[in-house]
C-alpha cells in the first residue's frame, strides 16, 4: 500500500489551489482506499473555490466524481450494491453521499433522503483536516469509508465514458424520474453541458419527438447534435422571442411538453417558464448552488396551469442507473467525448479556471498519470 498520496487543496474561498501531501490512513474495518483514475471537475467545485455554498469546510479537498480501482481494502470483506465482494484492482465508482441514515423524519416519513440531514458529501461536506484527511476525489487516492455505496463499472466502458456517472448522469436519471418524459414528448433542454446532454441522451432513449438543446457555447451546441438534439438554440445568435417563436414553429404552435433546466445560471429560470407549452411541465435540476435572484411573474405559471418541479442530490439507486444506462446504450452515444479536457493534479487551478471559462464540457483530473 502507498504511504502517501498528494492532493489538491482549496484553502479558503478564492485561496489559490495548494498541492499538499497527506499519509493513507490505516484501513479500518469496511474501508478501502480507490486510486483515483478520473475525478471530475464538476460545475459546484467552482462554486465551492468561490465559497458559494453553505457548510462547506476549509481547507477542502474538492471532488465529488470519481472513477478508479481499488488499491487496497481494510481487514473486512466488502460489497458493491450488487452484493458481490470488491477485489483489489476492481474498476468501480462510488456514490459521492454517504450517511444517509434511512431512520429520520425526511428518510422514513417524507420519503425525500436526499434531504437527510446527517448525509456526509465527498469533496463537499467531508473536513479534510479530520481523520481520515483524503475523502476528495482530487487527490492521488481516496480513503472509502465504511457504509459508502461502491458500484462497479462494466470493463466495456472506459474511465472517460464514465465520465457522467458521478453527477451528471445521476442527476439526469433522477431529474426523468421526478418529471416522467412521454412518449413523442417535445422536449427542450437549457444548458448542453454534462448534465443537459445526459438529459438529451434520456430524452432519446425515452422516444422524445423533437428535443432542442439551448445554451450559449456552440462548441457544446454541437455535441448535443451527437446526443440526440433535433434541433439546438444559441442564446448569443437569438433573442428570448426568437427562441419561443421557434420552439412554437417546430411543434405545431404548442410550444415543448416539457423543459429542463441545467444551466447554473438563474436567468434561465424565468427563461424557461416563458419557453414552456400551456399545461406543460419545466423542471429545474441546474440550480444546485446559489447563482442569485432573479424577477418572475408567478402570474404567467399560474395563467400557463404550470408542473413546476425540482430536484436535489441523488441517491444511490440513481448513480447505479447512471452506471447502467451508459453501460447499456454506450455505442448509440458518445460517453467519451463528453470529457473535454484533461488534467494532472498539478494543474487543478487551471482546471477549475477551464471549467469556470466554460471551455470544457466535462474536464477530468487524473491525479495519477
Ligand atoms: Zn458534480
Ligand atoms: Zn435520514
Amino acid at each position: 500500500m502507498p504511504k502517501t498520496s498528494r492532493a489538491a487543496v482549496i484553502p479558503e474561498p478564492n485561496a489559490p489551489v495548494e498541492i499538499r501531501e497527506f499519509e493513507i490512513p490505516e484501513l479500518k474495518p469496511g474501508a478501502a482506499l480507490l486510486k483515483v483514475a478520473n475525478a471530475g471537475v464538476c460545475g459546484t467545485d467552482v462554486h465551492l473555490w468561490h465559497g458559494k455554498l453553505a457548510g462547506v469546510p476549509y481547507p477542502l479537498i474538492p471532488g465529488h466524481e470519481m472513477v478508479g480501482t481499488v488499491e487496497a481494502i481494510g481487514p473486512k470483506k466488502i460489497r458493491n450494491v450488487d452484493g458481490h465482494e470488491i477485489k483489489v484492482g476492481d474498476r468501480v465508482t462510488i456514490h459521492d453521499v454517504t450517511k444517509t441514515c434511512y431512520s429520520c423524519w425526511f428518510c422514513l416519513i417524507a420519503k425525500a433522503p436526499t434531504k437527510c440531514p446527517n448525509r456526509e458529501v465527498y469533496g463537499i461536506t467531508m473536513d479534510s483536516t479530520k481523520w481520515p484527511h483524503l475523502i476528495g476525489a482530487y487527490s492521488e487516492y481516496v480513503y472509502v469509508t465504511p457504509g459508502t455505496h461502491v458500484i462497479q463499472i462494466p470493463d466495456h466502458v472506459s474511465f472517460d465514458g464514465a465520465g457522467a456517472v458521478g453527477c451528471a448522469m445521476p442527476t439526469a436519471v433522477h431529474t426523468v424520474i421526478r418529471s416522467p418524459l412521454k412518449w413523442g414528448s417535445n422536449v427542450a433542454i437549457q444548458g448542453a453541458g454534462p448534465v443537459g446532454l445526459m438529459l438529451l441522451a434520456l430524452a432519446k432513449i425515452n422516444g422524445a419527438s423533437t428535443i432542442t438543446s439551448i445554451d450559449m457555447e456552440s462548441h457544446r451546441l454541437k455535441l448535443a447534435e451527437k446526443f440526440g438534439a433535433t434541433h439546438t438554440l444559441n442564446i448569443r445568435e437569438t433573442s428570448l422571442k426568437e427562441r419561443h417563436d421557434f420552439l412554437r414553429e417546430i411543434t405545431n404552435g404548442h410550444g415543448p411538453d416539457i423543459v429542463y433546466e441545467a444551466t447554473g445560471n438563474a436567468l434561465a429560470v424565468p427563461e424557461g417558464v416563458e419557453l414552456v407549452r400551456e399545461g406543460g411541465t419545466y423542471t429545474i435540476c441546474g440550480q444546485y448552488t446559489d447563482s442569485g435572484t432573479v424577477e418572475m411573474n408567478p402570474h404567467l405559471m399560474n395563467r400557463k396551469h404550470l408542473d413546476i418541479r425540482t430536484v436535489w442530490g441523488s441517491e444511490t439507486t440513481h448513480v447505479y442507473q447512471a452506471v447502467r444506462t451508459i453501460a447499456d446504450n454506450y455505442d448509440e452515444f458518445p460517453f467519451e467525448d463528453v470529457v473535454t479536457h484533461k488534467f494532472l493534479l498539478d494543474q487543478t487551478q487551471e482546471a477549475l479556471e477551464t471549467q469556470e471559462r466554460h471551455e470544457s464540457v466535462k474536464a477530468v483530473i487524473s491525479p495519477n498519470d
